[in-house]
């Protein structure tokens, strides 16, 4: 595969941004909200933006926020979507960016979703009069509870006019640097269950 001199330019701005992503990241990670309760989270993304001038949609089906980058030339509309809920788990290690919230923590890696949206986007941004088409950057909200934020975000519009969706997920059981993929439906399944103790299977609460 041979790589334009655009490609090119942009994995070298991400090379240098690198530094970015991590504050971002670990900014993020000390900040982490619950499914739902992402408004600072919405806050911070949507500001990112602001001022960078990238036009933004924001309180999208709750706290989704919507950001679009417009090409110079026509051409397809390109959604990329990261998520950025946190989980109820208490962030045990020692580090300077420790969650600072007892009881919940990026433990999913959605902080590093973000950041790497945002920074590049930033970066897409800054080669717009290059580009081809459109670019919708999704900021999906509540993506640990199905169905959680995606099906509001949807019914508000999110994916009106976009032809073809990028999605990531980190996934630490991989070495570094590899990049797995998958073309269709993936990782769309959720389901909920109840672990009951023999005991206390009388008074436990009910999924349905
Ligand atoms: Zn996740």
């Amino acid at each position: 595969m041979t790589i334009s001199t655009l490609q090119k330019n942009i994995n070298e701005r991400l090379d240098e941004h690198y530094e970015e992503m991590v504050e971002i990241r670990r900014h993020l990670h000390m900040n982490p909200e619950l499914s739902f309760q992402e408004e600072e989270t919405a806050a911070f993304i949507a500001n990112y933006y602001d001022t960078l001038h990238i036009p933004t949609h924001t309180q999208v089906g709750g706290h989704g926020v919507l950001a679009f980058i417009e090409g110079a030339a026509p051409g397809p509309t390109i959604a990329l979507r990261a998520d950025f809920d946190a989980l109820p788990i208490h962030d045990e290690k020692e580090v300077p960016y420790r969650s600072t919230k007892p009881g919940v923590m990026h433990a999913c890696g959605h902080d590093g979703h973000t950041a790497t949206l945002l920074v590049l986007a930033k970066i897409l941004h800054a080669h717009r009069d290059q580009l081809k088409g459109k670019i919708v950057l999704i900021h999906q909200h509540a993506e640990e509870y199905a169905p959680g934020g995606a099906k509001p975000m949807i019914e508000d519009g999110c994916l009106d006019g976009v032809d073809v969706i990028f999605g990531t997920h980190l996934w630490s059981s991989e070495p570094c640097g590899a990049v797995l993929y998958k073309s269709g439906n993936f990782m769309a399944a959720p389901t909920a269950f109840l672990f009951r103790s023999k005991e206390k299977a009388d008074t436990a609460p009910s999924l349905t």
